[in-house]
């Protein structure tokens, strides 16, 4: 199938365009499109045939359940059994916004939507392009990431053609997104919410409007065998095709280890790439060297990190090694898909 690709002005976006986009969607078809964190892959979320398409064409296995995208709170009383009270006070400080909320679903949302599961994860993007396709589509839209299963997430509209040119009959392209990492997934289903996986809403920001929020602990152990309670945080992920390995300690021993390993490499005849920040790329003799940004710049790291992994398949590296990026407020997010990318490689010098 062709691809079309169009360009969208995400303030206000052509109406002709989005009238098209919502018109597949209603129909039970694909459409990708913006969101502030990453591009979305979007069908009627409460048309199991139409679900089953996006399942069908990430490759995403059948337990690992989507998000629902609405554009009115009121859309949410169409899908969740219940409202719980936090519910509503999240919604009311940070939506639209990069939070996605799990409550106990209705008989309205089909079991291919929720992966078999009983719950619902549900979002309302900050996205005025976003917005208008769930309104003029009259549909609650189940987006996941639009890209192939375990490749890391589309930042940019040329990402999505990578993965899904040719499967899916519309892209819109509205540039590089805000924030660039997934949003927050908070369980509203525990007796004390959980944090199943970590975005740019952090658990200060939660436990100042609900109070007590713990955090999934599948998703900071680096073992395994304690599995994630979001079934979709359990794969290998956002992974680049070149085996990765953060290095992590002071800057000046950091930058050592990093030529050593380089220099070591070299000698075996493969690529390396590496991953910095503007303060020591110059500092490195890689065969390809990406800054992430400035180092307290956090929200340039978390807008830069799926673009400089993908770049880095097309360089064809042999291996990856990175700095580490535990920064201050979303350092806990950007080290999640860091340490997944790396399949927890890490070295402390
Ligand atoms: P993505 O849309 O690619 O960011 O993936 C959606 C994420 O939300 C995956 O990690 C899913 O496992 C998680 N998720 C969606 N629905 C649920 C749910 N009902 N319970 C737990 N995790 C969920
Ligand atoms: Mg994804």
């Amino acid at each position: 199938m062709d691809t079309k690709i169009y360009n969208i002005d995400n303030q206000k976006p052509d109406k002709n365009i989005i009238e098209e986009a919502a018109s597949i969607i209603r129909d039970g078809g694909l459409v990708a499109f913006p969101t502030e964190t990453v591009y979305g892959l979007g069908a009627d979320a409460l048309n199991k045939d139409a679900s089953a398409k996006i399942y069908a064409a990430k490759g995403r296995p059948s337990d690992n359940p989507l998000i629902v995208h609405i554009a009115e709170f009121a859309d949410f009383l169409r899908i969740a059994k219940e409202i719980p009270r936090e519910a509503r006070l999240l919604a009311d400080a940070f939506w639209p916004g990069p939070l996605t909320l799990i409550v106990h679903k209705n008989e309205h949302v089909p079991y291919e939507t929720t992966g078999g599961m009983d719950t619902v994860a549900v979002r309302m993007p900050n996205h005025p392009a976003a917005l208008a396709l769930i309104r003029e589509s009259g549909c609650l839209i189940a987006a996941p990431s639009a890209n192939t299963s375990g490749r890391p997430s589309p930042t940019l509209a040329e990402h999505v053609a990578e993965d899904l040119g040719g499967a899916i009959p519309v892209i819109l392209d509205g540039g590089e997104v805000g924030i660039g990492i997934e949003s927050t997934i908070l369980d509203l289903t525990e007796p004390v919410p959980m944090i199943l996986r970590p975005g740019y809403i952090t658990v200060e920001m939660l436990e100042d409007v609900i109070g007590t929020v713990k955090v999934d602990p599948g998703i900071i152990a680096a073992d395994s065998s304690i599995k994630p309670k979001a079934p979709g945080m359990k794969y290998r992920h956002y992974a680049p095709k070149a085996e990765l390995i953060i290095v992590d300690g002071e800057r000046a021993a950091v930058i050592n280890k990093i030529n050593e390993l380089t220099d070591e490499m070299h000698a075996k005849g493969k690529k390396v790439g590496i991953i910095g920040t503007d303060e020591t790329v110059a500092a490195y003799r890689g065969d390809r060297i990406l800054s992430m940004g400035a180092r307290d710049d956090e929200d340039a790291i978390a807008r830069h990190l799926y673009r400089i992994l993908r770049e880095f398949d097309e360089e064809k590296a042999d291996l990856i090694y990175s700095e580490s990026f535990s920064t201050p407020r979303i350092g806990h997010a950007i080290m999640n898909r860091l340490l997944k990318a790396a399949g927890h490689q890490i070295l402390v010098v």
